[in-house]
């Protein structure tokens, strides 16, 4: 009997309400449940995951696309990515077919972890015990006392930073939100500012003007993502920090915002750089570098991921926004925040177990 090989890859979309909505029209996001066997029979889980857009094309790219090209592949992560990349290409580099390879690395590493009977923060190699939080609010549509109550509760929760968006029509309803949240927060609490890709150059230059008398950590996206060219310009035009990285896709694009000096901070989101191989090649090009790191999103697993890296982190928690919130576990992952911390226990694998991959638990 050889190595192990792929067998069988099954997906499994869910459409899941957000306790807090993200916008008015941004009420629900979608995670799609993966799982592979190997041909011994092991298996291992993973997801893909979008707010809004894209989960129809990313089960079908699974489904029609990926499923045939991996069954058959040894069961290692690594050599599948390389080689399933190379036959999406033709589709996009980088985007739906990136986030649908996350569903087949996230399962593989998985299944890698509980072949060893290993947490995978252990197979990863685990570098400390805890990591710090911060509280991030996507709260652009939040009257002022809604936005301040929830900072509050960021403090008050233990998060050593809280972040905000900003990016209104208006630049004095930033600027007054965000003296308002500074004030509630005190000055012992990180303060950073998220803009999606809201301004442009000019104003992006105005609106930091105005706000960074507030004592801001970073910028967030402050331009429009593609354009690392632009964000090297006003890196060079402003002493705040600027982070960016949650809507690159390629590790290549990484590598091109670090040779701009486009930010300071990289943020890549597990899901959308294409999974767990992608983004462990991201973190070393920001540890060679020269930049921070900081996980965007989905701290259930990229807070495993930041136990292991290299450089001291943090993670980014939007509140009752985890897969344990949302209702898509089929029990607790072990993955926990408290006091501002998140640790992971998880037993063998990341400890993800999907309500869609386990029907007899949570019902088809
Ligand atoms: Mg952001």
């Amino acid at each position: 009997m050889g190595e192990p090989t792929i067998a069988d890859l099954a997906v499994a979309p869910a459409r899941v309400r957000l306790p807090r909505p993200w916008a008015e029209d941004v009420t629900h996001v979608h995670v799609i449940a993966t799982r592979v066997t190997d041909s011994d029979g092991a298996v291992g889980e993973g997801f893909s995951w979008t707010p809004a857009i894209g989960a129809a094309a990313v089960a079908a790219l699974l489904d029609h696309d990926i499923r045939p090209a991996a069954i058959g592949l040894p069961a290692d992560p690594e050599p599948v990515w390389d080689r399933l990349w190379a036959r999406l290409h033709e589709a996009g580099s980088g985007g739906l077919t990136g986030m649908a390879l996350a569903g087949v690395d996230i399962a593989l590493w998985d299944l890698r972890a509980r072949r060893a009977d290993r947490a995978l923060v252990d197979l990863l190699g685990r570098r400390r015990e805890s990591v710090p939080v911060y509280g991030s609010g996507v709260n652009l549509h939040y009257p002022l006392d809604e936005l301040v109550a929830q900072a509050r509760r960021l403090v008050s929760a233990g998060c050593s930073g809280v972040k905000m968006k900003v990016g209104s029509p208006d630049l004095a309803r930033d600027v007054e939100r965000v003296a308002a949240v500074r004030a509630a927060i005190g000055q012992g609490t990180a303060l950073m500012v998220d803009a999606n890709q809201r301004w442009d150059l000019p104003g992006a230059l105005r609106a930091i003007d105005a706000l960074r008398r507030h004592d801001l950590h970073w910028v967030e996206e402050p331009l429009l993502a593609d354009d690392l060219r632009a964000h090297a310009e006003l890196r060079r035009r402003t002493a705040v920090p600027i982070a960016l990285g949650e809507n690159l896709r390629t590790v290549h694009q990484f590598r091109e915002a670090i040779l701009l000096g486009a930010c300071d901070v990289l943020q890549p989101n597990v899901v959308r750089v294409g999974g767990i191989t992608p983004f462990l090649r991201v973190a070393e090009l920001a540890r060679t570098g020269g930049v921070g790191l900081a996980p965007h999103l989905l701290a259930d697993l990229s807070g495993q991921l930041a136990l292991a890296l290299p450089a001291p982190t943090w993670v980014e928690d939007v509140e009752d926004a985890s897969f344990e919130n949302l209702g898509v576990l089929a029990g607790p992952s072990g993955v926990r925040i408290a006091d501002g911390r998140l640790t992971a226990h998880t037993g063998p694998g990341h400890g993800l177990r999907f309500r869609a991959n386990h029907p007899t638990e949570g019902g088809p």
